[in-house]
């Protein structure tokens, strides 16, 4: 048994469009022979110039739909692409809803929007047929009618988001040297919120190391991979509608720009706000509320950020506060400004 390689969201739904012929092209996939999804079942091997397709466990084939379609006794069935129509009173009283999800995992919020907006449309009287079809919303590779007609239904119209749907979850997002006062003023953002009734998860870097990054040095890696986690669980969290408060160093650029990238892409644009904390390095030094900046001059704290380690300053901060000379109130109404330009859904 050659090793299987692993295949994205993406990936998976490119062999599931060549499996259904829609878009015939043979997709571009990582080396190897053999595939699986993200959950480890195997989805195709390569077979000539072509593919396989074992199992494509997520997606229903145009092949089933149709069949279910003639079982329901729906002729020519009227088809809609996307998000349903502001007023459902445009729909007929049966409709096959086809959503294009697909990258997006199960779970997303394109997902679970498009749904709920379906859900919407049953309570009306309607009966909805919902399908979600593995084509790429913002670059659809192949025009709606034509996919309409693959599942077995006329297209009516479409609605389709060409980006990810804004939840209403924020991800506040704090990087700064250490001492600079993160921690500080995001416990007061956070006290403000949960007054102003928001629901709220703080994500503060020292309590993270202790629970979900457990175990992680301050090599560049770990650093990285701790980043990436509280950017993971905060995009969990404003996928869902909550906010999620950040307070790690974050000292790398890219990584900061995946974590953006990533909670972007589950609460839509405008759901990261970026604030540097741009405390000036002598100030945080001459804090130096936990002793550290003293070690690390000892020779003692290996690889510590801004004196033996690199601390890369955003150039993309939605704010940026020098806590110099200024008290925690009002930073935290600074940071709070920035929240409330953010673009609302
Ligand atoms: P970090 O989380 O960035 O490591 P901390 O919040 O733990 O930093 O520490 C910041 C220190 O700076 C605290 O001792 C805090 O009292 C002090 N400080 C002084 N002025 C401010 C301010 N305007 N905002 C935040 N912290 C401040």
């Amino acid at each position: 048994m050659p090793a299987r390689a692993r295949l994205t969201d993406a990936q998976v739904a490119a062999v599931a469009r060549y499996h259904f012929g829609l878009g015939a092209a043979v997709p571009e996939l990582p080396p190897g022979e053999a595939f699986e999804d993200a959950q480890g079942v195997p989805v195709a091997v390569r077979e000539g110039d072509g593919l396989a397709v074992a199992e494509i466990p997520r997606w229903r084939s145009p092949a089933t739909v149709a069949r279910r379609l003639a079982d329901l006794g729906w002729t020519a069935a009227a088809a809609w692409v996307g998000r349903p129509p502001a007023d459902p009173a445009e729909l007929p009283d049966r409709v096959l809803a086809l959503l294009p999800v697909a990258g997006a995992p199960a779970d997303s919020a394109a997902v679970s929007s498009g749904a709920a907006a379906w859900a919407g449309v049953r309570a009306t009287g309607r009966e909805v047929e919902l399908v979600l079809v593995p084509v790429t919303a913002a670059h659809p590779e192949l025009p709606w009618g034509e996919l309409a007609d693959r599942y077995g239904g006329t297209l009516l119209g479409e609605r389709v988001d060409p980006e990810p749907a804004r939840t209403g979850g924020t991800v506040l997002f704090f990087t700064g040297l250490s001492g600079a006062g993160k921690s500080t003023i995001a416990g007061r953002v956070v006290e403000l919120l949960l007054e102003a009734g928001s629901a709220v998860t703080l994500l503060d870097g020292d309590e993270v190391r202790h629970h979900l990054s457990a175990g992680l040095g301050f090599s560049q890696q770990d650093r990285d991979t701790n980043v990436r986690r509280i950017g993971w669980v905060a995009a969990q969290i404003a996928k869902h509608g909550g906010t999620a408060v950040c307070a790690p160093i974050a000292p790398y650029a890219a990584v900061r720009a995946d974590v953006r990238r990533e909670v972007e892409g589950q609460a839509g644009r405008g759901s990261f706000v970026l604030v540097h904390v741009a405390t000036p390095l002598a100030e945080c030094e001459a804090r130096d509320r936990k002793g550290l900046y003293a070690k690390a001059r000892r020779g003692e704290i290996p690889a510590f950020t801004g004196i033996s380690d690199p601390y890369e300053a955003p150039t993309d901060a939605e704010v940026t506060v020098d806590t110099t000379g200024k008290d925690v109130e009002a930073c935290a109404r600074l940071v709070l400004e920035a929240l409330e330009r953010a673009p609302r859904p």
